[in-house]
Parts: structure tokens; sequence; C-alpha cells
């Protein structure tokens, strides 16, 4: 897994969820209680791993989207 400064991995809590209404920013996933999490600080919302996945992989070091097109095998 690519570590990536434009994410913040967190745990999901209670407080976290109230406030993005249980979904992923993306693609509006369910988010759970105990599930890792990335604060996306680009857009400012919260992603689940798999999206945050597929994100880094079309970002270059500075957290700028370089490749239009998600890689078709990346798929939630
Ligand atoms: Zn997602």
């Amino acid at each position: 897994m690519k570590e990536s400064l434009c994410f913040v991995t967190q745990t999901a809590t209670e407080a976290i969820l109230l406030r993005v209404t249980n979904v992923c920013g993306e693609c509006y996933g369910d988010l759970k209680l105990g599930d890792t999490i990335h604060y996306d600080t680009q857009n400012y919302r919260f992603l689940c791993d798999c999206c945050k996945e597929k994100l880094c992989s079309r970002m270059n070091e500075k957290c700028e989207i370089v490749h239009d097109e998600a890689d078709p095998t990346l798929f939630c």
C-alpha cells in the first residue's frame, strides 16, 4: 500500500460517522464503526479504503490527479 500525505488514515468513530452520515464521500458505500477510513485533505471528505487506494493510484506526490481514468481493475 502506498502511503500518501494526501490522506489522513483514521479508524471510524461514532463522531466521525455522524459528520459524514456514514458514507464514503466517493462511492457512498457504508462506513462502519471501526473501519479504516481516510480523510481526503484535498477535498475535505472521508473515503473508504478502496476509494482512497483508487485515488492514490491516480495522484502524484503533490496530491494532484494526474491520470484521468482510474485503473479499471481497481473498482470497489
Ligand atoms: Zn468509497
